[in-house]
């Protein structure tokens, strides 16, 4: 087993629950780093919802992911933090978290218990391939080792927070073995908007194109906005996005800005519709409703009723409730002399266009998309290349929106990863 995350344990779980010998190799001196920084934000191990919309969060990988999760899905997942004494409880979104909203304790409890198992664990041995023999390969502080396993589990992790254990370094190995992967793309990812006020940027990109350098974009909202707002969220508004090739997003929640751009649970939630549209046309642009609970109609009346001395901020304020960033982000983008048209003000509040021209960069991203694809797995996610040698968690090609998604469909895969190694060592002892 090597990556000592959520997938790999639970493979580790599985194997050694078949009366199997395991060893865990992971490079970080402690296991599962990610997911005990998942549990500062509460630990959303899964969620309360059916199978149909639960499978339908993995998009264009559902029919891969449907049969990982109907063997183990939400009720499998709170089951075993069960089993491990710690009880779950459904929030209002129906996300579900452990009742103390904390990581610790259940990744404590579940290394006590494969330890107890048979497990053994070996950090700080930092994979690097296969030697010429096809032994695993493993740097470490007293140098280099070999390792020959009878089987093998990668769960090796996307490539985000690389400071937490996952640096994708695994990618072009598992390529040149002839396993066909995917470059990692960021997901449930922040975006950049283009720097407001272009003629200059136009003339700086013109410029470096002239000495031949190849432009990057220049990002990021005004000073005036960036300072006032950057780290405050956009309360209750609506989000709205249709890509090029049709397909429409749209919903209710809440993001905040950043000093660049956008990010939070809104912008995560569109954000593999948004990176798609940018790699294949340069830009997205989605649209902002401000006042969600407010008509059209209702708005537009509230801004053309007479104000009187009253400055528009004040009015806007007090007819319309809209203030802080939702006033700054009109003034942003409109700037001062539109913001003075009732008719441009209202439309704008409700269906406010943003685009964003860049992904945050990989590392900064919640999650990881691309990877090992399934098509060189085979229904046990054993490498068709590379027989005994077994694939899962978020090193596969798949993505999901936030929401307890990627952490069920790690233990999932984790699941299925164990019993085909558990599966693959019998039939070769048979053999
Ligand atoms: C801030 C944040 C919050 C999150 N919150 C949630 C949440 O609430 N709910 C949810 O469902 N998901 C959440 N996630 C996502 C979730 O944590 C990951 O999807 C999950 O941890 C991936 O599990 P994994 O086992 O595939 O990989 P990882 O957890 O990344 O583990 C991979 C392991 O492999 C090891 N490794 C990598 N390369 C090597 C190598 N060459 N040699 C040896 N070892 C190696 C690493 O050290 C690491 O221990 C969050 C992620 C982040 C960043």
């Amino acid at each position: 087993m090597i990556g000592a995350g959520p997938a790999g344990l639970m493979a580790a779980q599985i194997l050694a629950q078949a009366g199997v010998s395991v060893h865990v190799f992971d490079a970080m001196p402690s296991v599962g780093r990610k997911f005990l920084l998942a549990g500062k934000g509460g630990l959303n191990l899964t969620h309360s919802e059916s199978m149909e919309p639960f499978v339908s969060r993995y998009g264009a990988r559902q029919a891969q992911m449907a049969p990982l999760l109907e063997q183990f899905g939400a009720p499998q997942v709170r089951g075993w933090a069960q089993d491990l004494g710690v009880e779950t409880f459904v929030g209002t979104s129906g996300r579900v978290f452990p009742a103390d909203l904390k990581a610790a304790p259940l990744l404590r409890a579940w290394l006590q218990r494969l330890r107890s198992q048979g497990v053994q664990f070996h950090m700080r041995h930092r994979f690097g391939g296969w030697d010429s023999a096809g032994a695993l390969q493993f740097h470490t502080s007293g140098g280099d080792i070999s390792v020959q396993g009878r089987a093998v589990v990668l769960a090796l992790g996307g490539g985000s927070w690389a400071r937490l254990g996952s640096d994708g370094a695994w990618l072009p190995w598992l390529a040149a073995r002839g396993v066909a992967t995917v470059p990692l793309q960021p997901s449930n990812c922040g975006f950049d908007v283009p720097r407001q006020g272009g003629a200059v940027e136009t003339r700086r990109e013109f410029l470096q194109e002239l000495i031949g350098q190849t432009p990057t974009p220049a990002v990021g909202w005004t000073a005036h906005f960036a300072e006032r707002f950057a780290g405050q969220p956009f309360k209750t508004v609506a989000l709205a996005f249709t890509d090029s090739a049709g397909r429409h997003f749209s919903r209710r929640g809440e993001f905040v800005a950043t000093a660049t751009g956008v990010e939070g649970s809104l912008v995560y939630a569109v954000s593999a519709l948004l990176r798609d549209e940018i790699v294949a046309h340069g830009h997205a642009t989605f649209t902002l409703d401000l006042l969600p609970d407010h008509t059209p109609e209702r708005v537009l009346a509230e801004v053309r009723h007479p104000r009187g001395t009253r400055s528009l901020s004040s009015h806007l304020k007090s007819r319309l409730g809209l203030d802080g960033i939702k006033m700054g982000i009109l003034y942003e983008q409109l700037g001062k002399e539109r913001v003075a048209d009732p008719y441009l003000l209202a439309a704008a509040i409700k269906a406010l266009p943003i685009t964003v021209v860049a992904m945050r960069p990989l590392d900064e991203a919640i999650s990881t998309a691309g990877g090992g694809t399934f098509e060189a797995l085979d229904d046990q996610l054993m490498a068709q290349a590379l027989p005994g040698v077994f694939c899962a968690g978020e090193m596969l090609d798949w993505e999901a929106p936030t929401g307890g998604y990627l952490l069920t469909a790690c233990m999932a895969s984790g699941v299925r990863a164990g019993q085909g190694a558990a599966q693959w060592l019998a039939q070769q002892a048979r053999d």
